[in-house]
């Protein structure tokens, strides 16, 4: 992966420009291209998206594209890079703005894991399976393939979380400490049997005690945007519109996850309103483009933020109509930039863990 700056005349283009730019890129590459678009997406962007989806379907679309020779992957730099891994040999998967990246994701580096692990093992052995959200560099998930683990989304935590115990006693979770933690209480675990580790403190800032007691390893790592919501939002919300019913990401904190009728991932919540009834009334508690977009599509239901005054997610939006229109247009002339090349030794064993994460769901 190397930067190339993008031409700056797109900056002086016109919407309409840009968008017929688009078109016609997308046409004269006809199924040599695919793009992929994240729910989060703004609407100038996702309206060019072959499929749109969550980090879950997304990786399934990238896997299941054999014959494209071109990935445009309108989202963040770890989505990319699975679909790196995911897709054949012969494809390139180029990602508009190589600042688009995660902040959660870059709450975990592989140094840190690493001797987060070996603490671990001194303490409790051959015990643990190392569990990375989809929201983690690939060397991360290289990681978890190494080490008997695997990869999970918000829409597959339960199930992976279940192999998981059915393989070992404990869990090591990262990088979100919200998602672990919201898993393991759905699924019975006590919050006192999950720890938190911060990778800045010795042992995690636990003792061994603590350790050995423990059933989920939480690293202390977030999403900025969802963590932003809090009980108080719900509570506001609850005096406001009796009827209304709360619909949250469970990268949200625990109080909100507990407070809300629903908790589910993006596509989760995508799939709750659609089925909804005319007339219910939700407040949505994940990033705004994508509660904005479906109060847009949905003028029969009554939809709200749990927070109006939340922050978008300012990486995902890096992604803009002039990054996607030089990225087509450089394509349609063969020439691929911004392209996302995970090395060989990090590929072969990240798709392990995202194969199992894929087998086992
Ligand atoms: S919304 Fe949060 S987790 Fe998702 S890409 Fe943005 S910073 Fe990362």
């Amino acid at each position: 992966m190397y930067f190339v700056p993008i031409d700056e005349k797109y900056y002086r283009m016109r919407a309409d420009e840009l968008d017929a730019r688009i078109s016609a890129a997308k046409d004269a590459l006809g199924d040599r291209l695919v793009v992929l678009g994240h729910h989060y997406q703004h609407d100038d962007v996702i309206k060019f998206a072959d499929y749109r989806g969550d980090s879950f379907k997304l990786s399934q679309m990238a896997a299941a594209q054999t014959e494209a020779d071109y990935i445009v992957f309108c989202g963040v730099h770890f989505m990319a890079e699975s679909a790196d891994i995911l897709s054949g040999p012969h494809q390139r998967v180029s990602l508009p703005d190589l600042k688009a990246g995660c902040h959660m994701a870059d709450m975990a580096d592989i140094d840190a894991v690493e001797e987060c692990w070996a603490d671990l093992m001194s303490v409790v052995g051959e015990t643990v399976v190392p569990i990375t959200y989809m929201n983690s560099a690939a060397d991360l998930k290289a990681f978890v393939g190494r080490n008997q683990g695997a990869v999970c989304t918000s829409a597959n935590a339960r199930a992976i979380l279940e192999w998981s115990f059915d393989q070992k006693r404990r869990v090591l979770f990262f990088p979100d400490e919200h998602l672990g933690r919201n898993v393991g209480w759905e699924m019975g675990v006590p919050l006192g049997s999950m720890i938190l580790w911060d990778p800045d403190k010795p042992n995690g800032g636990n003792t061994p005690e603590a350790i050995e007691d423990s059933r989920i390893v939480l690293w202390k790592g977030n999403c900025p945007v969802h963590q932003l919501f809090n009980a108080k939002h719900v509570q506001r919300l609850r005096e406001v519109f009796a009827d209304i019913q709360v619909l949250v990401h469970p990268e949200c904190k625990h109080e909100v996850v507990e407070q809300a009728d629903l908790s589910g991932s993006t596509g989760f919540i995508v799939k709750t309103i659609e089925e909804a009834q005319p007339g219910s009334q939700w407040a949505i508690g994940t990033e705004l483009h994508l509660v904005n977009r479906l109060a847009k599509e949905h003028p029969d239901k009554f939809i709200v933020s749990v927070d109006p005054n939340m922050c978008l997610c300012t990486t995902m939006n890096r992604i803009d109509r002039p990054h996607l229109a030089w990225v087509m247009e450089n394509l349609v002339k063969g020439s691929v930039v911004n392209e996302i090349k995970v090395a060989d030794d990090i590929a072969e064993w990240a798709i392990i863990a995202l194969n199992r994460m894929l087998d086992i769901v």
